[in-house]
């Protein structure tokens, strides 16, 4: 059984060295809340400038004494797997504490969210195997080797839509090059990491390497991120709060990744396979109830095969089982909250006052009233100008426009502030190798959603973020690089 509370009460608590701490006196209590039935699952304890302090010290300490950062790569990798092993033996119980937090339909964290969980560990353990320093000599006589260092405390900050999946890269890739760490879970879904927390202590994790303080954002994660205990900064969030992060890293002069908001274009030219277009298409919109930074929210669709797109997007779009998020057969869940619920709602709104057709949905879903339930939203966009076009919606909300040439799609794909991703479904290289290299997005998928590996970086351009992740990208985030040169020609005789 992983708990996520203390034993007693159903509080989430700060996890620091090793050991729930609740923070006992004047502490913010706020709720958790289930998005399927909005009943308060859990009572989060806000985690004030004190114990962030405590827990990035924690982190210092755990640093400082290098039971972490000097052992051996064999016993670190040996480590980073047994939590992942530890992760699958309590995958099912992970899982469902995932779902009645984020709303996510199991079969989906169970095939995406858990899987991933446990791979972000085995891929580092992996990737640290294989690293080596490098020795060269440009003068003679002395030999410079640069060899990269662990940072010492990284602050990890995490969003809610894949809590495990996404929080734990960070962990996994930050612990794997011997950092300690501090990591924030988002406030509205902070059950799963402390538990995974406790599975590392089971692993064999040194007490004190990894810690979670829990918080909103602008109390706990404003203080965990201009700490001047840390090293290293890596978030995953909204881009407005990116911006906040940026000044808190720059404030301290820290290196910072950000992982930030996407408006990503799914362009379908007219000789793509449409069987695989629409079910693609409808994974990279409606996966993960739509609340995904790399969803394929603007749809662009080649305008001699726009309605025969249409029509099977549509029937398939009919065809999502909406419902109890915990149901194996339910496809499309609760958003994660009301007020995101509203939110995305209101974006239907302004579409339709802007001029756009609303397809499909608009609404709440009928029958699911207690819960954050809303029909799928498609809707058909006047230009690419238009606030359904331009700005992330963060919800099962779909942007339809045509255009004539590739060369038209790559303009409207690329008129946008953001450029996280971007997909093309073509029968042709030349299409394909067009659109690969002039969308202006951190990564293209090509006649497929979604496939990842974790050795190519992922990020964006522009508002999507700065920087990376992935192996080669994490590794010059959380190390740095130092030279050591070395005089080898000896004066005096042996
Ligand atoms: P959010 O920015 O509201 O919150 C993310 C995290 O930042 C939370 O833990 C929050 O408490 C914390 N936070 C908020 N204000 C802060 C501050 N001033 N200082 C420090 N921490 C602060 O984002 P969200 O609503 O949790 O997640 C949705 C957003 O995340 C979307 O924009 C989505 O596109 C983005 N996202 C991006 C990626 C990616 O890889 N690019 C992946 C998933 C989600």
């Amino acid at each position: 059984m992983v708990r996520t509370t203390t034993p007693d009460r159903d509080y989430v608590t700060a996890w620091i060295d090793g050991e729930h701490v609740l923070r006992e006196e004047h502490a913010t209590l706020l709720p958790v809340i289930d998005p399927a039935t909005r009943s308060v699952i859990a009572e989060l304890v806000e985690d004030d400038r004190d114990m962030v302090d405590r827990a990035v010290m924690a982190a210092r300490r755990a640093y400082a004494s290098r039971t972490w950062s000097d052992v051996s790569v064999a016993d670190r990798q040996g480590t980073l797997r047994r939590i992942a092993d530890l992760i699958d033996r309590e995958a099912d119980e992970l899982a469902r504490l995932e779902v009645v937090q984020t709303g996510i339909p199991v079969s989906f964290v169970r095939s995406m969210h858990l899987p991933r969980a446990a791979n972000n560990f085995r891929f580092f353990a992996d990737y640290i195997g294989q690293r080596a320093d490098h020795a060269f000599e440009q003068e003679a006589g002395y030999r410079t080797v640069t060899r990269r260092e662990p940072i010492g405390v990284a602050a990890l900050v995490a969003p809610w839509n894949m809590p495990l999946g996404l929080g734990l890269m960070k962990v996994a890739a930050a612990i794997a090059f011997g950092n300690s760490c501090v990591l924030k879970p988002s406030e509205a879904t902070p059950l799963t990491l402390p538990a995974a927390c406790a599975l590392m202590k089971e692993a064999g994790l040194p007490d004190g390497v990894v810690n979670v303080v829990n918080g909103r954002g602008d109390v706990t994660g404003a203080a965990l991120v201009s700490h001047p205990g840390i090293d290293a900064l890596s978030f995953t969030g909204g881009t407005q709060t990116g911006r906040a992060i940026g000044v808190a890293a720059a404030r301290n002069i820290r290196p910072v990744t950000m992982e930030l908001g996407g408006k990503s274009a799914n362009i379908v030219c007219d000789d793509a396979d449409l069987d695989e277009a629409v079910s693609g298409s409808i994974a990279a919109a409606f996966s993960n109830n739509g609340q995904q930074c790399l969803a394929g929210s603007r749809l662009l669709l080649q305008a001699s095969i726009a309605d025969a797109f249409l029509e099977r997007f549509l029937a398939a779009t009919r065809a999502l089982r909406i419902g109890d998020p915990l149901d194996p057969g339910t496809q499309l869940g609760p958003l994660q909250s009301q007020a995101h619920m509203d939110r995305v709602l209101a974006f239907a709104a302004a579409a339709r006052a802007d001029g756009c057709d609303i397809l499909y949905g608009g609404g709440l879903t009928a029958g699911w009233a207690e819960g954050n339930y809303i029909d799928p939203i498609i809707v058909s966009a006047p230009s690419n100008a238009v606030s359904a076009c331009q700005d992330e919606i963060f919800g099962p909300f779909v942007s339809v426009l045509t255009f004539d040439t590739v060369d038209d799609a790559i303009d409207i794909a690329n008129d946008s502030p953001y450029g996280l991703v971007g997909y093309v479904w073509t029968q042709s290289i030349a299409r394909a190798e067009a659109v690969a290299s002039r969308l202006r997005a951190g990564v293209i998928w090509v006649n497929t959603p979604m496939a990842r590996d974790l050795r190519a970086g992922f990020g964006g351009y522009g508002n999507s973020g700065i920087g990376r992740e992935g192996g080669d990208a994490c590794a010059q985030l959380f190390t740095q690089e130092k030279a050591v040169i070395t005089k080898h020609v000896r004066s005096t005789p042996l």
